[in-house]
């Protein structure tokens, strides 16, 4: 049997009604949508206008300030770069949290080796910028704000509004990197003054390797300094043949993303706390990590004392597919950054567990999937501690929803 998938943040399975909206565009609708004189092109090139109408109505944009990318990742960088190099006559100053995904950290990294200057705005306990800070920061110099929507460990929700609002009353340019949050909370880049923004398909139960950034055209207009340069697609910011199939199934994926999104959350929020009552009521020494009410309704990311490093995972790895508080890009496991900026001890960092539900999980598998890490945790506790069993539980009791009340899941 497969492990219960849990691991939503890294990337969620395609939704099965996406594939079907993908499929002809593989086989008979296969033109390239750049070919003006024939019926193959044009067929392909209203594929990519329907997902780019989908994927803009997502987040209340105009559908033409759409440019595909590959992805979160491209869309960061030709974000980030490509305000610093057009408008470096303005000013060489970048502001970011020490929160932001690897894709915005490590690019902000490449800009300084180039002379740029960067702030690292701390955060809270709870993973919250203060946005006074961010206007605190500001310089005559300042080019670009790129902070979050969502964290992806924590789920912790930034205050969006308020900095875009910083941002329009400062004249900076604001970039923010949605990829956690397009299409599982309400995005409107006109009310949250927002001027560029990321995402990626592969995060909203569409395929990987797609993704979009928002360009704001007017009121301000953003320009951007390519870092591709080829045959002039998507404005000539991002050249190069577009990936047809997966461009129409981004599009379905935001649609469907749209029409459910409040029946999803409240599923998902409902879910997660199920899950997370189940673990609380019968454990003590669990930390709970992020922000208590403005974090992603699927994430649940919580440490617990007394477990020693990565035992917990190696206990959980058959049954339960989930993330670390520690990422294993080299021999030794790297504790999160994430995790270290809002405080939490280094010994916890390796005993944390990201949790990330999801649209397809059923409620009896996250009763299944509390119990599991409960079991875990006092099995590793018992075997980890010479005083005996020291936590005792309290009677298994749950004071969240039970039964099915969280609602049937999306295509049963
Ligand atoms: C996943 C993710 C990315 C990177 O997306 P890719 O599809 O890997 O390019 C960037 N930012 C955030 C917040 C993410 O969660």
């Amino acid at each position: 049997m497969h492990p219960i998938y849990l691991d939503h943040h890294a990337t969620t399975p395609l939704d099965p009604n996406v594939l079907e909206a993908m499929l002809p565009y593989f086989t008979q609708k296969f033109g390239n949508a750049a070919s003006r004189t024939h019926v193959y092109g044009s067929d392909a090139e209203e594929g990519v206008e329907w997902g780019r109408s989908q994927v803009a109505f997502l987040i209340h944009a105009q559908a033409r300030d759409i440019i595909f990318s590959s992805g979160a990742t491209e869309s960061d960088n030709i974000a980030i770069k490509g305000v610093a190099e057009f408008y470096q006559e303005k000013g060489n100053h970048i502001i970011t949290t020490r929160t932001e995904h690897r894709a915005v950290l490590d690019t902000c990294h490449s800009l300084e080796k180039r002379g740029y200057l960067v702030t690292y705005l701390p955060v809270d306990p709870t993973g919250l910028v203060d946005p006074e800070e961010v206007r605190k920061a500001i310089t005559s110099k300042t080019i670009l704000i790129t902070i979050m929507f969502a964290n992806h460990e924590i789920g912790t929700l930034h205050d969006i509004p308020a900095i875009g609002k910083i941002a329009k009353e400062t004249g900076v340019f604001f970039h923010c990197d949605a990829t956690q949050g397009v299409g599982k909370e309400p995005l409107d880049v006109e009310a949250m003054g927002i001027d560029l923004l990321s995402m990626s398909a592969h995060k909203l139960y569409g395929p990987k390797g797609i993704g979009a950034l928002y360009v704001r055209r007017k009121n301000p207009r953003v320009r951007l300094t390519p870092i591709i340069h080829g045959g002039g697609h998507e404005r000539s910011i991002r050249s190069g043949t577009l990936n047809v199939p997966a461009i129409v199934g981004f599009g379905k994926a935001s649609e469907i993303a749209q029409a459910e999104m409040d029946t999803d959350r409240q599923r998902l929020r409902c879910l997660r706390s199920v899950l997370q009552g189940r673990i609380l009521t019968r454990l003590d020494g669990v930390r709970l990590n992020g922000h208590p009410g403005l974090r992603l309704a699927g994430n649940l990311n919580l440490s617990f004392s007394d477990i020693k490093g990565e035992a917990l995972l190696t206990n959980l790895r058959e049954d339960l597919a989930i993330s670390s508080g520690s990422a294993c890009t080299s021999a030794v496991p790297e504790p999160s950054y994430v995790l270290k900026a809002i405080g939490v001890p280094l010994e916890l960092i390796h005993a944390t567990i990201r949790i990330g539900l999801g649209r397809f999980n059923t409620h009896e598998e996250i009763e299944w999937a509390g119990d599991r890490i409960v079991d875990a945790v006092q099995h590793l506790r018992s075997k980890s501690l010479p005083r005996g069993p020291r936590h005792q539980t309290q009677p298994a009791r749950c004071d969240s929803p039970s039964g099915r009340n969280c609602g049937p899941r999306m295509r049963d």
